[in-house]
């Protein structure tokens, strides 16, 4: 017979498993949530899916008998490992001090061959020149990308680029949340694809190494990714406040044809024409709530990592950080699908600078 005190020691041991309740605990409610879609894709009955919570985009809710098997959790960019440890699982070792924007082989310079791809694309085109040549090659079956609902224009959502065509239609970014971990699962559980290619903001990465990488791995999807692309982001947008109340009260949505962030601005284009052009502060206060705790600007976690800061104007700065990711960036420039210049990366430069001042947050931690 165990005394009072024993007992409730013996209980506080009870494994108590990691459920999608936990996941409202300790990353919904206390807004983290970054709206990957990853905790839905994964879900082995498919209880868990997105609602709509007004002002605050998709959130994930439990639809269903949950069967305790912790997946969604472990999924989950929020949870444990975090970035520190899968980063030493993926490349040997912890980046330094002196890495600030992450471990990697080689940047460069990267713009795409074809108008096609660059007529549509966010900057030198080189993700989807990139994605093209592994679909053309037949390296990539598929790929996990961003497009946009039919019905709500400029609102992301998750789409499987089987074609070329495909991509095209998924160039260019959006300023708010893709659950690209859906186009994942269709791929997966859809398809039966074994090689596919993801694209994603540095927290999604973050979820796709862990299904890969962590102990609880949802390996099932996380190793049919073949090639993982990160976009450098210094923060993601809530649809519902920037694009439907901001944006659309200075500019037809059904004729904007392009946002960028540039230089500190917020620019969204219709055609030839500025629509908005303002200061990245004027737009700050539609940032969404989890980005307040990101740490990673250049998704270090990824094969290659794609932005603009540091290179010419229509060209995409590309880090390449995994061999798989250089098979990638060299195949493609033999193939003709993309021009690559090498890119010294200055100490005093922008990549740097916005890398190493999210960096400084986990530092302050
Ligand atoms: C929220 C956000 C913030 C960003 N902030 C910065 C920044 O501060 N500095 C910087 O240099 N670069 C930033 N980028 C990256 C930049 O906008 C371009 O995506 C990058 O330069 C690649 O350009 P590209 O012409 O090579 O890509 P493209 O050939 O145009 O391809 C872009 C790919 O990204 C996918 N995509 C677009 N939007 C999203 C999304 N919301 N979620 C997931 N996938 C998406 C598309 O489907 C497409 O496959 C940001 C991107 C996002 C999504
Ligand atoms: S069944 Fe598994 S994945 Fe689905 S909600 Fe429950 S713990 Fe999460
Ligand atoms: S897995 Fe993604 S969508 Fe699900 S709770 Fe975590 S961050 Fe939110
Ligand atoms: S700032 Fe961080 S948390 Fe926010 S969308 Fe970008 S990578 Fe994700």
């Amino acid at each position: 017979m165990l005394s009072g005190g024993a007992e409730k020691a013996a209980v506080s041991k009870v494994y108590r498993p990691k459920i999608f309740a936990s996941l409202i605990t300790e990353v919904v409610k206390p807004g983290k949530c970054v709206g990957c879609g990853a905790c839905v894709a994964v879900c082995p009955p498919g209880v868990v899916k997105f609602k709509e919570v007004p002002g605050k985009d998709e959130q994930p809710i439990l639809a269903g008998k949950c069967l305790l098997c912790e997946f969604c959790y472990y999924q989950c960019p929020m949870t444990a490992p975090e970035e520190k440890e899968l980063e030493a699982m993926i490349f040997g070792r912890n980046s330094s001090e002196m890495e600030p924007f992450g471990i990697f082989m080689k940047a460069y310079s990267v713009k795409a061959v074809k108008d096609e791809i660059l007529k549509v694309a966010s900057d030198g085109g080189a993700v989807t020149a990139i994605l093209a040549y592994g679909l053309s090659e037949g390296l990539l079956q598929g790929a996990a990308v961003a497009g946009v609902r039919k019905d709500m224009p400029w609102k992301p959502e998750a789409k499987l680029a089987l074609t070329v065509e495909d991509l095209l239609e998924a160039a260019g970014t959006k300023y708010s949340v893709a659950p690209v971990f859906l186009a994942l699962g269709e791929a997966v559980d859809g398809y039966s694809l074994e090689k596919v290619g993801f694209v994603g903001t540095p927290c999604q990465v973050r979820a796709v190494r862990k299904m890969q990488y962590g102990a609880h791995g949802a390996i099932k999807y996380g190793n049919r990714v073949k090639l993982t692309i990160g976009l450098f982001c210094s923060e993601n947008f809530y649809y519902d406040t920037l694009i439907k109340e901001f944006v659309a009260s200075k500019a037809d949505l059904s004729k904007v044809t392009k946002f960028y962030i540039r230089a500190g601005k917020f620019v969204v284009e219709a055609g030839e024409e500025k629509v908005v052009d303002v200061k990245i502060k004027e737009v700050k206060s539609y940032a969404r709530s989890n980005c307040e705790y990101c740490t990673d600007f250049a998704a270090n976690l990824a094969d290659i990592s794609a932005g603009n800061v540091d290179s010419p104007k229509g060209w995409s700065t590309v880090i390449v950080r995994t061999e798989a990711g250089m098979k990638f960036l060299e195949g493609a420039v033999e193939k003709g699908w993309i021009e690559a210049k090498p890119l010294d990366i200055k100490p005093d430069g922008i990549l740097v600078k916005l890398a190493s001042r999210k960096r400084g947050k986990e530092e302050a931690k």
